[in-house]
C-alpha cells in the first residue's frame, strides 16, 4: 500500500473508530499497525513488515491464519446457506457440530446451546443455572461464586462474576452481588515451580475457603464459575489440577453448579482438548468460544447436563422456556468452520504436535531465568507467562506510571513480535501451528527486547 493511502486510512481510523480495551489517547499519539495480510502464525502490515502473532489474535487462532481448509469450508457452506434464524428452524452444520461437541466434551454434557461470543456463552450459563434452581423448587439458590482475578467477559452478567477490579470496578453499581473467593496464588511462587508442599497447601487453603462459603451459604448459591487451570486475563494464573478436582467435589457435595468457563482455554490450548481433562472432571455447564471456530468466526456454545435441560422441558403453559437467544445464534458458516476445525484436529494430529511444541516451550522459557527483573515463569500447554519486576528478588513492582509492560509491547513490535502484556505480566498464547523453529525465534526475539529494556 502506498504511504499516502496508508496515512489516510490510519487518519480515518483515529477519527472514526473506538478500539476495545484501548486508551484512545495513547492510540492517537502513535502510528498503529495496519494489518493487510495474515498467514500461519504471521501478520503482515501495510509496509510488508512481518510480525509473530504470539497471542493468537486475542487467544482465538488455532491452526494459523488463512488456513486453506477453513477457507474452503466457508465457501462450501456459503453455497448451501448463509445465515438463517435458529428459532423454529434448524440446519445441518449446527446439528452435526452439537453432536461432535458432545462426543468430545467431558462426559455428562448432553445438550448444546448456541450463541456468538464468550461473554454470551457465560451469560447463558448463569441464566440457565439461575432458572434451573427455580424450576426444581429452590429459588433461593440465586447467587454466584467466582474467583478473585477471574475474567468471564464484558457483558453485565459476566462482569458481575468478574474479579479484575481494573476492568470491573467502574461498573459496580450496575452489577449483581455474588461471593468472591480467593484463588491459589500461583504467581506469587518465586520461580513458577512451586514445591509440591507449597502447591498442596495453597490449593488446600483456597478449597477450604470454598468449603466454608458453601457450608454457610450453599442454600443461596446457584453456581460457582471458574476458568479451569488458567485464569487468563487476570494475569495468566495457573492452577494445579487438584484445585479444579477439589472444586468439583465441593460443588457436588453442596449442590452447587460447577460452571467451567473454557472460552479461552478450550480446544487444546492447555495441551488437552479441554482444560477440565487435566483434573479428570466434568462441569455442570461448560462455556466455549474463541478456539471453537479456530478463531475464524464468532461462535460460542454453552453445554449443559441432561439434568439441567430436563428441568426446562415441560408444557409451554408452565413458563419454563429458556427465553434467551441472539440474532446470530448457530450461524451456519461459523458452525461449518468449527466442524472443519475439529476435523483438522483429528486428521492432522494437532494435539500431538501441541504436546511436542509445549515441551519445547517449557525448555525455551528457562532462558528467561537469566534476567534479574523477571520472576514467576510458568507454562501450561501453549501458554507461558512471567512477571516483570523492578526488583524480582523482593517482588517490587515497577511504579504504575512506568507502564513497563506497555513499553515492552512497543519495543517488541520493532522486533517483529506482537506481545500483549497484561500490565507487567508478559505471556505467550501460541497458535497450535507454531513450529519449534518459530518458537525458538520468538524466544530469541523476546530476549533481545528484554535486554534492550535493561
Ligand atoms: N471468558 C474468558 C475466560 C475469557 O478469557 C473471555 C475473553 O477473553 C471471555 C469469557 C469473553 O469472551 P468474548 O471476548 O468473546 O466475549
Amino acid at each position: 500500500m502506498d504511504q499516502e493511502a496508508k496515512r489516510a486510512l490510519l487518519h480515518k481510523d483515529r477519527q472514526r473508530v473506538w478500539h476495545p480495551f484501548t486508551q484512545m489517547k495513547d492510540y492517537a499519539l502513535q502510528d498503529h499497525l495496519l494489518i493487510e495480510k495474515a498467514e500461519g502464525i504471521y501478520l503482515y502490515d501495510a509496509d510488508g513488515n512481518r510480525y509473530y502473532d504470539t497471542v493468537s489474535s486475542w487467544w482465538v487462532n488455532v491452526h494459523g491464519h488463512g488456513h486453506s481448509r477453513i477457507k474452503q469450508a466457508i465457501a462450501r457452506q456459503l453455497d448451501e446457506t448463509d445465515h438463517i434464524m435458529f428459532s423454529g428452524f434448524t440446519h445441518r452444520p449446527a446439528i452435526e457440530l452439537a453432536d461432535k461437541l458432545i462426543d468430545i466434551a467431558p462426559c455428562g454434557l448432553g445438550k448444546v446451546f448456541y450463541s456468538d461470543n464468550g461473554s454470551t456463552a457465560v451469560e447463558v450459563a448463569l441464566k440457565m443455572s439461575f432458572q434451573y434452581w427455580r424450576h426444581v423448587g429452590k429459588p433461593a439458590k440465586s447467587k454466584f461464586a467466582y474467583l478473585e482475578n477471574s475474567y468471564h467477559g464484558d457483558t453485565l452478567g459476566a462482569v458481575s462474576v468478574g474479579g479484575v477490579d481494573l476492568f470491573h470496578s467502574t461498573f459496580k453499581p450496575l452489577l449483581f452481588d455474588g461471593y468472591r473467593l480467593p484463588s491459589p496464588l500461583v504467581s506469587e511462587w518465586s520461580d513458577g515451580r512451586p514445591t509440591p508442599e507449597a502447591a498442596e497447601s495453597s490449593v488446600a487453603e483456597a478449597l477450604e475457603a470454598v468449603r466454608r462459603l458453601f457450608e454457610s451459604s450453599a442454600a443461596e448459591i446457584a453456581g460457582l464459575i471458574v476458568e479451569p487451570m488458567i485464569q487468563a486475563a487476570g494475569g495468566m494464573l495457573m492452577h494445579p489440577a487438584a484445585y479444579v478436582t477439589g472444586l468439583r467435589e465441593l460443588c457436588t457435595r453442596y449442590e452447587v453448579h460447577l460452571i467451567a468457563d473454557e472460552v479461552a482455554v478450550g480446544f487444546g490450548r492447555t495441551g488437552t482438548m479441554f482444560a477440565c481433562e487435566h483434573a479428570g472432571i466434568s462441569p455442570d455447564l461448560l462455556c466455549l468460544s474463541k478456539g471453537l471456530t479456530a478463531g475464524m468466526m464468532p461462535l460460542a456454545v454453552t453445554l449443559c447436563t441432561d439434568t439441567i435441560y430436563e428441568a426446562f422441558y415441560d408444557d409451554y403453559e408452565t413458563l419454563k422456556t429458556f427465553f434467551h437467544g441472539h440474532s446470530f445464534t448457530g450461524n451456519p458458516l461459523a458452525c461449518a468452520v468449527a466442524l472443519e476445525s475439529l476435523r483438522i484436529f483429528e486428521e492432522e494430529s494437532v494435539l500431538e504436535h501441541v504436546g511436542n511444541v509445549s515441551s519445547a516451550l517449557r525448555e525455551q522459557i528457562r532462558r528467561f531465568e537469566a534476567f534479574s527483573h523477571i520472576a514467576g515463569i510458568r507454562q501450561l500447554g501453549m501458554v507461558a507467562a512471567f512477571e516483570l519486576y523492578e526488583d524480582a528478588g523482593s517482588r517490587r513492582s515497577y511504579p504504575f506510571a512506568e507502564r513497563r509492560g506497555y513499553r515492552l509491547y512497543l519495543e517488541a513490535l520493532k522486533e517483529g513480535l506482537i506481545l500483549r502484556p497484561l500490565g507487567d505480566t508478559l505471556y505467550y498464547w501460541l497458535p497450535h501451528c507454531t513450529s519449534t523453529a518459530q518458537l525458538e525465534d520468538i524466544v530469541d526475539r523476546t530476549c533481545t527486547v528484554l535486554e534492550r529494556l535493561g
